[in-house]
Order: C-alpha cells, then structure tokens, then sequence
C-alpha cells in the first residue's frame, strides 16, 4: 500500500507543530525530552485545530496513515528515506520524524504508568496507536528505532542546544529503551533530583556514569523519598537503569542551584559559595583566586554586601563569563587571597539570599571542562582532574594519600605568584583510584575519596564552545579516559558514526585495560577527520558507559551558527569606531577587516615626525592595592586544627541507613557516603551478575604524567581555525576558545587585538563602557602589503589548496611564515592583477589597506572627546600610567590629569582630560588608547619609536597601538606585532608614510 500525498501533507503540518511544542527555542540551553505533557497536548490541539481530548488519538491516526501496514518489517520505511534526505539536506531544516517518534513516547509512557516495562507491553501499546498488527509493528520499529532516535539527537545537535540539547540515549534495552529515556520523568521530577545532587555533593555538570549513578539513588531514596512520586517510579526496578540514565543526562547540564523546594522561596538551599582558580602563564606564571556563586538569577548583574572584618562593603554581583550560569564578583581580586583561604566568605543579596562558605585546610579544585578555570568542589569523581591548595599542617598526609589514589606526576609548588604563605599547591593531580584503608582517611582528605568507581571522560583538547560541550577541533582532539576499579577486564571501543544514520557504525578502533584498570589514549595520534564518533566502554558484551562528541574545523563549519552572525562595519564617521565602539552609519568611510572603502584622499594628508629612537625606560608596574579581608573563623575551631565536630555518630558500613549522613557543626563539611556506596555497589553487581568491586587500582604501575602537560601548546594556528569554525557570536565563545591557549586576561585581550589588527577577526564593543560585545571572522580577503600579497580573514585549509593550484598556473607561489613564532602568515607573490580573476566575488582584494586607513582615520583628541563620559565616583585605590617608566604606579583618587586604572583582576580603565577634571567627569578607555593618550599629554611625545633604517615602529610592552591606529600599522606589512627584548613591541616593515601620519594622529 502506498501511502499517499494528502497523507504525508497531513503529517508534515502535525510534525512541524509537534516540533515547535516540545522543542521550542530556549533562552539557555538545557536537555530536551521527547516526553508529551498535558500542557503540551493542549497547545498542539490549538495549533493544528482539533480539541485537547483527541490530540493523542489523531497524532496516532495521522502517524498510522504514512505507515505501511502490510510490510513484515518496513512498515517505516518511508519515515527513513525522508530522515536520509533531511541529514544530507540543510542543517537548520525541521526533523521530519518528530511526529512519529512523538507517538513512540506516549505508547512508553502509558505503559510505564500502566503494568511496566516489557515489550509486549510496548508494542501492544503502539498497536493500539498507530493501528495495525502487534507483530509487525514490533518487526517494523525494530528496524528504525535506532536510527529515528539518532536523527533526533543530530538535529538538536546541529542546532547546537538552541532547541535544547539531546537526551535520547540509552545503554541496554536500547529499542523500547530509547522511548522509555523520554517519557519515564516527568519535568517536576526532574527538579528533585536537584536534591539529589546536592544531598551528595556531586560537582555541577560533572558526567558520572549511569550504572554509578544507580546504587547511589538507591541509598539516596533508602534515607527519605520513598513516598514521593518519584520514589515509587524507583520502587519499580525494572525502570531504574532508565532513571540513572535521566539523572546522569540532568547532572551534565546541572548548574550547581537546587530549585526543587520552593516552600521558603528556595532560600535554605538554593545557593553555594565557593572558591575558584585561573592558572597564568603570561606574562608569568601566576595564580589567581577568586570568590564564585552558585545563585539565584545569575544571569542578572546586581550589588551585594560582602561581609568583611570591618563591617559590610558593598560588591559588584555579575555573570561569570566563562561558565554559564554561575556569578562572579565584578573585582576578582576585591578580597586579599590569604584572607579568602583563611575566612569566612559570606555575600548577601536580594535575589540571592545569603550564602557563605566556611574555610578548609584542603581545598581541591576540578577541572571545568566548560572554561580554563578550576572550581572548587567537595567531592572527586573517579577521573576527576584536580589542583590542591592545602595548609602546611596538612601537606605530609595530602602527599600520602597522592600516592595511593593519584596517577604518578603531580607537583607541588610554595612559591607560585599569588600563592599565599603556608600554603601549598598540588597541581596535574588525576585521581584514578580509592585509597586503599578508607576509615583511615583524615576528615580534612574526605573530599578525595572518590564516590564513584568507574568513568569514561573525554578531556584535554581543544574544546569547542557550544551547548552540548561534545564538540571539539579535529587538529586538537580530546583524550578518552576509561577507569573502572570493579575488578572485571573492559574494553573501550572508538566508533565512527559518520555518514548515514540507518548504516551501523564503524569500529575505527579499540583497547583493552588487561587487568589495569585504566585505558588512556590520546586520540590525537589517531589522526581523526571531522566527523561524528562515539566511545564505549564495555564489559562482557554489555555497554556500560557511551560518550559522543563529533570533530571539526574551518572546512565543515557551523553553518547555522554562521547564518546567525550579524555583519560587523565600522564607520569611521564615528570617532569611536577606532575602538570598534562607534555607532553603525552610512558613512563614506567603512572598515571591515583588511577592506577599507573610503572616498577620494583630497590633498596631501598630514604628516609629522616620530621620535626616533625609545625614550622610555619600561620598569615593572607597582603592586596594586591590597584587597579585603574576611572575617577569621574563631580560634580553636577545625580549620586551625583539623580535628571536626560531628553531631551524629560517623558513619560506618554496619549502620542504620538513616543515620550515616553527618555534617561538621563548624565548617559544614559532609561525611562521604562511600559505606553505603559500596554496599549498594556489591548489590549492584551482584544483580547484573558481574565481579562485585573489590579490588583497586594500583596508581603506583601506571603511566606518569608526562612533564609540560601534552595538553597545552594549542597553537594561535589551530585557536584561529576554531574561530574560523564558529564564525561569530558572543565574545563568551570567543573567550572559551582562548582562554584555552592562555587563561590570563591580559592574553586575551592582545590576542584580539593583534587577530583584529591582521584583519581575520572584527569586534563591535559597547558604546558605553568599551567592553568586546560581539565578534566575527572578517570576509576572506588578501591585503597588498607592497612586498607580498597577504590572506586574511575566512580561509580554510581547502580554499588556501585553490589559491595554491591557481598561482601555480601563474608560475607563482603560495608560501608561510611565522613571524614572532606565533600565527602562520600565508602570502603570495603572485601580483594583484594575477589574483583579480580568481578573486572574483567570493575574494576581496584590498590595495595599499594600511595607508589608505592611516590616512582616514580620526585624530586621537576626537577619539578622546566622543569618549563615554561618567561621573567621578569613589575609585578607592587606583594606580596612574607613569609615561616615562611606561608603567602603573600607586596614587591615591583621581584628582588630576591622567590615565588611571581600578580594580585589581580585570582592570577598567580611565582617562580625565582638564575638561573632565573642571567639569567633575571621567571618561572610560582602553588600557592601550589610556597610555598613549597619557604620554602625549603628559610629556608631550607619542610613546613610539620609529627607525627608518630598520622599517620598525616601537612601542612598550603592553601598550600596543590602540585599534585602528594598530590595524592601520599592521596591514601595511601584514606581519603581528612582535616581542622585543622582553621589554617592547615591535612593528616590522611599516613604511615611513604610515609611521608619520600615525605619529600625527597620535599628537593631535
Ligand atoms: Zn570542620
């Protein structure tokens, strides 16, 4: 029986409103379920026109009718052949079997709430849907499931979490698996286990297997819960393995607040204090600590009182811009590193309530894989990748338990910048085993006892931002982590889930622990190609762990992040728009990277002459203002002695169940619940017929961890294909991308200005404070440098091989360089007019770029003046630019002429002119635009140096040419800025006319 065209018209209307009613676009990425509410059947019943009481019966119909009921097993053939063309079809096109999968779920659905699960329960409940026979619906589905499923999957994917991210996974009984993983928990189910998490301290987003999952809701529903909806879904074991399933799916995109008791306004529980890090290396290394929320409404900037020993300040609140969802302070550095070890941190504020955190002796900080920065956390995970800070009394037993549960390699370290006295860090610290003698463990080290007993991670790399987080650089993949101390052989198998999604996957390849316990591979050496992949970690023939993550690079790019991106112009009619700051208009003058489009040059533009030769003599900045300090805990309590108050009894394995959870009275610190764990493991085990878990892993025979991290050195190369990848967006993804090749700010901001200056990259910043808004990879263009013809912007590897093959023909070359050592510059000397007919459209070519800006661009004092201006407020201490020293120095308010900067993190920075300083403002700038502005003003010279015999302009470290004046300087060679003598920059081959008129536009 052919299904006919009205039929598939039918469908393709209930499909498309089926879509948009379970997949909306969202706010905040967050996981999706193909599970059908009550609320949901309304708004579909109103859309496609018939009422709520018969929604489920016509979907059914209307499914049934495009299916082949005759066929033994092809029943959904034609729903296969429409998902092929929609996978080979546009990426933001709808997913044509939403309808049907929809029916799928609520034939899981009746039957979870009806007799549970077996599967001809199911099938019968299909039947009873969509029509037809048992059997062959049975024989029919069987053959799609699979691949229905995983259509849904790669279209939220593709849409990179916008519809929400994919959750539908499932290890074991994978056919009516898949539905059951959607509609077993309904959303106020969800939440609870919000609970759950914070009842075991488990890191948020952290990734815990779901068979490790299980025994831990098991004591968790044991202790209380039991008479909740939730615990009687639990009572019915045949639906666990689904449930741990939800709950490791809700814990990998958990933002760390329990919003499950809302009966006090959620205010007990809903918020946590705690400490993070950024580890520097440039331009020392240094390491920064810092406060970071947990907290109500954290996408929402506010102030907040922070309790210090002299009474309350008042704090800035703002979101954290690396990690989604979590609250930092507006001054990092606001409160003094020793004191934020030592005492009590507490904030308050309206939205959030009052939150505090008492201080420890150890604290240990994990990995986050969203963002470079380590948070702190309570509770390792098996695999976990941790820093240790730790007080003196307690190094010699931190390094005891090292060797007992860490992988050979970490280090220590007491003289870090940053690092306050009488603490030590330990750092490369992989925890890859449970200590062996856990009643011997001292209290303070309870947090290095890890819950779980087995992970499968992947991790390293170059991450790429995204909601689904399994999205990594093909030149820079992850390496796969697979633990297990249960004692049973494993095996972990890398799968290739490319091309088409009804084709079984490929096993590309495939390790064995051989009784270790530990496979690690660095998947780099696998030379993988962009594509879709997946790891699994198997014991006996089940799987009982799966990671998919996918490869990619500038040559498959994100084309529907692309088509979002809003073209960045500057119109230089707006003094601002040197900042990339000015206001969009129909300017003659537009920039876009390398392309200028200016009006004719009329008359001869103004020169003067650079001083030849540095005049300043750089010394290091002065210390900036110390921060705050805490309140200390009181004398004689378990941070000075480590010796903590527990009200209860501790735990032990023989207890009652009810009573083994204790906190310290004085510093709240959890007793694990690694008794019961285990004991819930063995029965675990013991159900699914494996080894029970008794041995462990010994740490001593595995591979150290090679010294200078195999991680690092991702290249400015591969971070610029990255971008070239994404296209654009939010600086956020940006900065997620960077921070990866150096966390420190100061990095960040020269790699920005140094790829906008080269015309790969253009930033649009805010009108009002100056700060990068948004980004996006310039137009694919090549800028004549005079000496050679230089690309910029768009170019992947594939479309460099075209140039190639065309100045080949013109008897030409294509050849690289790395200036300074650190970005790739590909030239041509094939002239302008050889390259014009393979330009054509798709390539701009820009002549003479650098002098015709030089020669457009606004002098300094109009820049100065279109400054955003603010009143004079309290800046407290803040440190003025000294020209002569190019450095800061200490100064106390802001009462003369100057540069000045506050803040001690991530400084903002000012200028006041005699205007402002008469008029009572300030004006907001750049740290670059504030010292060269200051130099001329100050001493009457611009802070740079030009020798004509050499082609080079001079500036001092840290103070490179403020935007456009910085491109215009850079295009002229094509050729980054470079490190001199550790004490300046230098410009190389920057022709005497644009070093004069940049000269003139600086003192004028
Ligand atoms: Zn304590």
């Amino acid at each position: 029986m052919a299904t006919n065209r009205a039929a598939w018209q039918e469908y393709d209307r209930w499909n498309a409103v089926v879509a948009d009613v379970l997949f909306p676009e969202l706010d905040r990425p967050a996981p999706v379920y193909l599970d059908v509410e009550d609320h949901e059947i309304e708004e579909i019943g109103a859309r496609v026109g018939v009422n709520a009481d018969v929604v489920v019966e016509r979907l059914g119909e209307v499914v049934g009718s495009t299916i082949d009921r005759n066929s033994v097993t092809g029943g959904f053939k034609d729903h296969i052949e429409r998902v092929r063309h929609w996978q080979n079809g546009p990426q933001e096109a709808v997913y044509p079997a939403v309808a049907a999968l929809a029916t799928f779920s609520l034939a899981a659905e009746q039957m979870a709430s009806g007799d549970g699960l077996s599967s001809s329960n199911y099938y019968g409940r299909l039947a009873n849907l969509l029509g037809g026979s048992k059997g062959r619906l049975h024989q029919s589905y069987m053959k799609v499931a699979e691949p229905l499923w995983a259509g849904l999957n790669l279209w939220l994917d593709r849409l990179d979490g916008r519809r929400g991210t994919p959750t539908a996974y499932a290890l074991g009984k994978r056919f009516v698996g898949l539905p059951m993983s959607q509609a077993l928990v309904r959303e106020a189910d969800r939440r609870r286990l919000e609970q759950f998490f914070v009842d075991f301290d488990l890191a948020p987003r952290s990734d815990i297997p779901a068979a490790e999952i299980e025994p831990l809701l098991t004591s968790w529903f044991r202790r209380e819960h039991q008479t909740s909806h939730l615990g009687k879904l639990w009572a019915k074991a045949s639906l666990r393995e689904r449930f741990a399933e939800v709950a490791a799916v809700e814990l990998r995109s958990w933002d760390g607040i329990d919003t499950s008791d809302e009966s006090d306004g959620g205010q007990s529980r809903a918020g946590r204090a705690l400490l993070a890090l950024r580890m520097r290396n440039f331009p020392k290394q240094h390491v920064q600590l810092f406060p970071f929320f947990l907290v109500k409404e954290p996408s929402t900037a506010r102030s907040a009182k922070l309790a210090v020993d002299s009474g309350d300040v008042a704090v800035d609140l703002v979101p954290a811009v690396e990690v989604d969802r979590a609250m930092v302070l507006g001054d990092g550095g606001a409160v003094d590193p020793a004191s934020l070890l030592g005492g009590v941190l507490t904030v308050r504020d309206s939205a959030g309530g009052e939150i505090s955190r008492m201080p420890r002796g150890v604290v240990v900080f994990r990995d986050d894989d969203q963002s470079s920065l380590r948070i702190e956390t309570t509770q390792v995970l098996m695999g976990d990748d941790i820093v240790i800070l730790a007080l003196d009394r307690s190094t010699d037993r931190l390094r005891q338990m090292l060797a007992d549960v860490a992988r050979p390699g970490w280090t220590e370290d007491v003289s870090r910048s940053g690092l306050p006295e009488g603490w030590t860090l330990f750092e490369n610290v992989e925890i890859l085993a449970r200590p062996a003698n856990e009643s011997g463990v001292h209290n303070d080290l309870r947090a290095l006892i890890p819950l779980t007993s087995s992970q499968l991670k992947l991790t390293g790399g170059l991450s790429l931002p995204g909601a689904s987080r399994n999205r990594w650089h093909s030149a820079r993949p992850p390496h796969v982590r697979a633990i297990s101390d249960s004692g049973s052989e494993f095996t972990v198998r890398l799968l290739d889930l490319g091309g088409d999604l009804s084709a079984d996957d490929v096993v590309v390849d495939e390790w064995t622990d051989d009784g270790s316990g530990s496979v690690l591979v660095d998947s780099a050496e696998l030379q993988l190609d962009d594509g879709h992949y997946a790891v699994e970690m198997v014991v006996g023939s089940a799987v009982t762990a799966r990671r998919e993550f996918s490869l990619h690079s500038s040559e498959t790019r994100d084309e529907v992040q692309w088509s979002r991106i809003d073209p960045i112009v500057h119109d230089l009619g707006d003094p601002l728009a040197v900042l990339g700051a000015g206001r969009p208009g129909e300017g003659a003058s537009l920039v876009q990277g390398v392309l200028v489009e200016t009006a004719e040059i009329e008359g001869p533009v103004p020169a003067a002459t650079p001083p030849s030769a540095v005049w300043w003599k750089p010394r290091n900045d002065q210390a900036r203002p110390k921060g705050f300090n805490l309140r200390a805990p009181e004398v004689g309590t378990c941070f000075y002695t480590g010796a903590h108050r527990f009200d209860l009894p501790d735990a032990r394995r023989d207890n009652d169940p009810r009573r083994y959870v204790s906190a310290c009275t004085q510093c709240g610190m959890k007793k694990t619940f690694s008794g019961s764990y285990y004991r819930n493991a063995t029965q675990y085990a013991r159900r699914h017929e494996a080894t029970e878990p008794t041995p462990r892993i010994d740490v001593r025979s595995l591979p150290p961890i090679p010294a200078g991290d195999a991680d690092q050195g991702i290249s400015w190369d591969v971070a610029l294909d990255a971008l070239r990848y994404l296209g654009g967006g939010p600086m956020s993804a940006l900065e997620r991308v960077v921070r990866q090749i150096e966390p420190s700010s100061l990095f960040l901001t020269e790699f920005v200005a140094t790829l906008e200056a080269l015309g790969h990259l253009e930033v649009r910043r805010s009108a009002d404070r100056l700060v990068p808004e948004a980004w996006e990879i310039a137009p694919t263009a090549i800028v004549d440098t005079r000496a050679d013809r230089v690309l910029a912007g768009y170019w992947p590897p594939d479309l460099v091989a075209d140039l190639e093959e065309h100045c080949e023909q013109q008897r030409r070359t294509v050849s690289t360089a790395r200036p300074g050592g650190l970005l790739t510059r590909t030239s041509t000397d094939a002239s302008a007019d050889e390259l014009a007919d393979w330009c054509q459209e798709d390539v701009l070519l820009a002549r003479s770029a650098g002098y015709d800006l030089a020669a457009q661009l606004p002098v300094l004092s109009a820049v100065i003046t279109a400054l955003p201006r603010v009143p004079v407020t309290s800046h407290g201490e803040v440190q003025v630019f000294d020209p002569p020293s190019a450095r800061w120095v200490s100064a106390f308010g802001v009462d003369t002429v100057g540069a000045y900067r506050a803040g001690r993190f991530a400084s903002t920075y000012y200028i006041r002119t005699e205007n402002d300083v008469a008029a009572g403002t300030i004006a907001v700038a750049t740290a670059y635009l504030a010292k060269h502005w200051a130099a001329v003003t100050l001493t009457g010279k611009p802070l740079i140096a030009y020798s004509e015999k050499h082609s080079a302009l001079v500036v001092p470290l840290g103070a490179l040419l403020p935007g456009m004046y910085q491109r215009a300087v850079v295009l002229d060679s094509g050729i980054a800025p470079e490190v001199v003598r550790r004490q300046n920059h230098a410009y190389r081959d920057v022709s005497a006319a644009v070093a004069g008129r940049i000269t003139y536009l600086l003192e004028n």
